[in-house]
């Protein structure tokens, strides 16, 4: 192998290190820690366990956490009420909405009900302007492409005058993590191109990459003829493509694979990401961090 690997799994503990560190250090100087508010609609089996993964970091890194269970029949409107109450309750610096919502239930206006200094999500339409803005402007990053664009940092790759190519369109990872590496700043200031199911050649676009973002959801679908030798390969693709029973709990579990062909791939690239380990650790960490973040606005630290 020659590729360096990128580990989220080694990086989400620095980062969460850092995270428990600065709570202890504000607590001590201002009194408050973090406030976290987590709403869970119904009892969907795999929005429970992220929820209860959510939940468990943000005990570690010690913020204060709220659970809000709410039965599969809650009304719209009584959902959008427990929004404002926590819009409006100052002990809550981030608030959280499972994802998929019921039927019944507007998924976009609960999701813009949120106010926009508390969505530590970022999703609502005032903080994806802020991110184009870029700069000062920017207050929270949506998870996976901020995560992204940590990995890149912290491995030591550079990206000013990089040729970056996006694979994937998606408003919660191709879209912003291109807006992002394209702004001016660190880890960023790279030459943005953004290839889809549109894209007329997508190996061409690919071969040209210094740093190769793929999130398209295709096991497989980056060939490693398409990588540059010694480029950056971030494959933020999960797939699910069998079963086999855990050698550590002895119960059957899902084989994972990313959209990039990772062992051809490992004997080309300068880094890379592995799939499951690499940017799956780090949305929730950085979902910690801006929730963080979240506090440090509100207390005049940022
Ligand atoms: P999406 O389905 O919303 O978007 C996929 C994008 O890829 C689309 O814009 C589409 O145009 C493009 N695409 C699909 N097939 C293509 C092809 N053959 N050629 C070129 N472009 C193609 O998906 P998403 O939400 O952005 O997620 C993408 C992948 O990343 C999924 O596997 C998802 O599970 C994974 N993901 C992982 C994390 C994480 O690790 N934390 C977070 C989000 C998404």
């Amino acid at each position: 192998m020659s590729a360096k690997l990128i580990k989220g799994t080694e990086i989400r503990e620095e980062i969460l290190e850092e995270i428990t560190k600065e709570v202890a250090e504000i607590k001590e100087k201002h009194g408050v820690v973090p406030g976290l508010v987590t709403i869970l609609v119904g009892e969907s089996p795999a929005s429970i366990s992220y929820v209860t993964l959510k939940i468990k970091t943000a005990h570690r890194v010690g913020f204060n956490e709220i659970q809000d269970s709410q039965s599969e029949d809650i009304s719209e409107a009584d959902l959008l009420a427990l929004i404002d109450k926590y819009n409006n309750d100052d002990s809550i610096n981030g608030i959280l909405v499972q994802l998929p919502l019921p039927k019944h239930i507007n998924e976009k206006k609960v999701l813009n009900a949120i106010d926009p200094d508390k969505d530590v999500d970022g999703f609502h339409p005032v903080n994806v302007g802020r991110l184009m803005i870029g700069g000062d402007e920017v207050k929270f990053p949506p998870c996976t492409p901020f995560g992204i664009q940590e990995m890149i940092i912290r491995a030591g790759v550079e990206t000013s005058g990089a040729e970056v190519v996006v694979v994937g369109r998606s408003n919660i990872v191709g879209k912003p993590i291109a807006n992002m590496m394209v702004q001016k700043g660190p880890g960023a200031n790279s030459t943005v191109t953004i290839v889809h199911t549109r894209t007329k050649d997508l190996a061409a676009h690919c071969k040209r990459a210094d740093i190769l973002i793929v999130a398209a959801g295709v096991p497989d679908l980056v060939k490693p003829e398409w990588i540059k030798p010694g480029a950056c390969v971030i494959d933020v693709g999960v797939n699910r493509v069998g079963e086999k029973i855990s050698e550590k709990t002895g119960k059957k579990i899902a084989i994972l694979k990313g959209d990039v062909d990772f062992d051809a791939a490992k004997e080309i690239a300068g880094y890379i990401t592995p799939v499951p380990g690499g940017v799956g650790p780090m949305t929730i960490t950085m979902l910690m961090l801006n929730t963080l973040k979240s506090l440090k606005f509100k207390l005049g630290l940022m």
